[in-house]
């Protein structure tokens, strides 16, 4: 029978302690990301628990600082705020949130503790081996306001990095009986995601909101209850998994893992190998690829998913409208689909409707190619004033 009788429990802070065993009727597994249940699950119940992970090279480097003014009132006026990353167009964002006030006799200071944080996706993260090096970053990662705001900035603690986070999640409704009758897994330990969306607090609280709802039904048993929770909590755990991962699939570099097959997503921007059976994307209904496509420009779009060999995502790709606008890619990729093999690029032209062109450089190059490469004649320009 696939019951969890209890757990092995060592104290962490007194290595060479004994370990005890605690028993329980039902046991929550709520010990984060780094849960060890797949491992057991597999050794003790011969259970391979279907995973899959997004690494989006996500980082940042947090620290503590006492802001002086800049001279710039605007600047000096955000004591909360930042800007995000915008994938492809900028991988790097900051954040700034105030901590606490403080003493202080220099008239230039803010009298504010803040906390601050340089973060980035894409793998390019800040440095964090001194302030200098950091501020160098920011000057080309940042808007320019933002390294204004850091240069007027003194460190008052150590600069704290921090480069593991993915997108994870694990397939408990498909398994069924065969997942333990006593046994859950909550937060982290289920699901982690980017934290720019901060859906890694809501979705354990609308997780626990609904256990809460099945245990107060008196009508349940015990042994059922593990069951109609993962059923449950697999919508909810999908729409959390929606709202933070979407725009993640814009990342240039990103890599998928299901399982142990490997989906690596490479500089050019498309699926490069793909060993599994089953694409997790096969498995998306249209409405919810139809989405992951909204978030995409055009060119993002068919560099990713053109070359799939799918019928369906074909059939969407090619019932959409697309227009082709040089300012939502980096001007490398430009270059380097100017360069590519004509038929590389004419699959792409043929599925474009509109050219926006606008005053630069990348809209003139473009223009100056296109005729040059004998690419199709473009039925609808439309030319953007700035
Ligand atoms: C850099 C960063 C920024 C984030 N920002 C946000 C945000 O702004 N908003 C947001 O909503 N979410 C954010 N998140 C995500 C959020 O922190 C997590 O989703 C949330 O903490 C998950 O809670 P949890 O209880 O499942 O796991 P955790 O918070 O990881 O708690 C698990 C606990 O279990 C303990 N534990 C592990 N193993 C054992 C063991 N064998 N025995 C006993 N105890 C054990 C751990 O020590 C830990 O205390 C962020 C995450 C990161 C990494």
């Amino acid at each position: 029978m696939n019951i969890v009788k209890g757990v092995t429990y060592r104290c962490k802070y007194n290595v060479g302690s004994p370990s005890c065993d605690l028993y329980g009727d039902f046991i929550v597994d709520c010990t984060g990301g780094n849960s060890s249940s797949t491992k057991w699950l597999n050794e003790g119940f011969d259970l391979i628990v279907p995973s899959e992970q997004m690494y989006y090279g996500c980082g940042s480097v947090t620290f503590i600082g006492e802001r002086f003014k800049t001279g710039d009132p605007m600047i000096d006026s955000i004591t909360m705020g930042g800007c995000t990353v915008n994938v492809p167009t900028r991988n790097t964002g900051m954040h700034v949130s105030p901590m606490r006030t403080i003493k202080t006799a220099n008239e230039n200071s803010s009298g504010i503790l803040s906390a601050l944080i340089c973060h980035c996706v894409n793998s390019e993260f800040p440095p964090n081996d001194s302030y200098e090096n950091l501020l160098e970053w920011t000057k080309t990662h940042l808007p320019s306001e933002y390294y204004v705001m850091l240069k007027s900035t003194k460190v008052l603690g150590p600069l704290v990095p921090y480069r593991r986070a993915i997108n994870q999640r694990k397939f408990l409704k498909s398994l069924g009986n065969k997942w333990p009758q006593n046994y859950i897994l909550l937060g982290d330990a289920l699901y982690t995601f980017n934290p720019q969306y901060g859906q890694g607090m809501t979705h354990p609280c609308r997780l626990v909101r609904e256990f809460n709802k099945i245990f107060n039904t008196n009508y349940h048993q015990l042994k059922d209850i593990s069951y109609i929770f993962n059923r449950r909590a697999s919508s909810i755990s999908e729409e959390c998994w929606l709202i933070s991962t979407a725009n993640d699939w814009k990342i240039p570099t990103l890599k998928l893992i299901q399982g142990h097959s490997y989906i690596y997503r490479n500089k050019q921007n498309r699926f490069d190998k793909i060993t599994t059976s089953k694409s997790a994307l096969e498995s998306l209904p249209n409405e919810l690829l139809l989405i992951i496509f909204s978030y995409l420009s055009s060119f993002d779009l068919c560099q990713t998913f053109l070359y799939l060999n799918n019928a369906r995502t074909q059939h969407l790709l090619t019932s959409i409208r697309r227009s082709f606008n040089t300012n939502l890619m980096h001007y490398d990729q430009l270059h380097l689909w100017l360069n590519s093999n004509q038929n590389h690029r004419n699959r792409f032209t043929n599925l474009i409707d509109t050219v926006v062109f606008n005053d630069s450089y990348a809209s003139r190059t473009l223009l100056e190619n296109w005729k040059r490469l004998s690419m199709k004649p473009i039925n609808t320009m439309c030319s953007v004033h700035r």
